[in-house]
């Protein structure tokens, strides 16, 4: 079967799928995006990364390119065009094609827009998850807007590949203050020698992961231990446990820091938990829509 993407208002076969050269994600990085898992054909919680999309285009000023009712069908046209039972669904939201000039373009430029699909295996998801990863940190040293989910994303690029090329799968950015911000592609969680689990708050140095809000809806629910502040790398080195959020990921745990194994080197009790307590809600999920 052959893919199919989402460009400017066509669904098209994915080896022809192009944007204009002079499209100003192309060009600028003026654009943001959405990840969204899909499990069991679903959408996993397409409200909230419907949210966040505005949100991104409302902080840069950039138009809906359709109404969001409009939107949520073509991102699930796209999902069931190619028969994704799970993997990711991505879509990207541009300034528009204008003649390259820094300034925006004039009202009658519409923004782009492009949606694809994959599907990825559940099975070597858990078997990942199931031995952790590693995470190799590097200095923060991106622009102070990290809240925005834009596709400028060349420092996250460069860390990641740092990460790959010392053996790990996700870098962690450590701030001036020697705080964890997050990950090149999650949010960052630990759990203190006292069971404590803690994120760092998401007003300030990170994105508020989708994923990272349902997990906190899990915590509440099942009543784990929570704190919600900066935390050093230090104090991650000593960690009970560690673990990374995403919707690419969802919770996966973290048994490396550089060259300090975390906890006993295996992924921890409350990890495990919230991963599985995620599969369950996604599977609510899913039976509902
Ligand atoms: N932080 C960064 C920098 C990201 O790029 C991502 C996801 O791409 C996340 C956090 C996690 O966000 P979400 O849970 O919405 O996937």
């Amino acid at each position: 079967m052959s893919r199919v993407a989402y460009v400017n208002g066509q669904y098209v076969r994915h080896g022809d799928a192009a944007v204009h050269v002079e499209d100003r994600g192309y060009q600028f990085a003026d654009g943001v995006y959405e990840v969204c898992e899909v499990w069991k054909g679903n959408i996993v919680d397409m409200p909230r990364h419907l949210d966040r999309l505005g949100r991104s285009l409302g902080e840069l000023r950039i138009d809906w390119p359709m109404a969001r009712n409009a939107l949520e069908f073509v991102l699930t046209e796209v999902v069931r065009r190619n028969r994704v039972a799970n993997g990711m669904v991505y879509v990207q939201v541009t300034r528009g094609v204008a003649r390259r000039d820094h300034f925006f373009p004039s009202d009658d430029v519409a923004p782009s827009m492009v949606v694809t699909a994959r599907s990825t295996s559940p099975k070597a998801a858990e078997v990942q998850a199931a031995k952790g990863i590693s995470v190799v940190t590097y200095p923060e040293n991106r622009w102070p807007r990290v809240d925005i989910k834009t596709v400028a994303l060349l420092p996250n690029v460069l860390a990641k590949q740092n990460a790959k090329e010392k053996g790990g799968k996700e870098a962690w950015y450590i701030d001036v203050n020697g705080n964890v911000t997050e990950g090149g592609s999650t949010n960052a969680w630990i759990v203190t020698r006292d069971g404590v689990l803690v994120t760092r708050p998401a007003e300030n140095g990170i994105l508020r992961g989708i994923t990272r809000a349902a997990v906190l809806d899990l915590v509440a629910r099942e009543g784990i231990s929570f704190e919600e502040r900066a935390f050093s790398l230090d104090e991650a080195l000593l960690a009970r446990e560690a673990f990374v959020t995403a919707a690419s990921t969802l919770v996966m745990p973290v048994v490396k820091i550089d060259d300090t194994i975390v906890g006993n080197g295996h992924p921890g009790s409350v990890a495990t938990r919230l991963r599985e307590a995620f599969h369950t809600a996604t599977d609510l999920q899913a039976v509902v829509a």
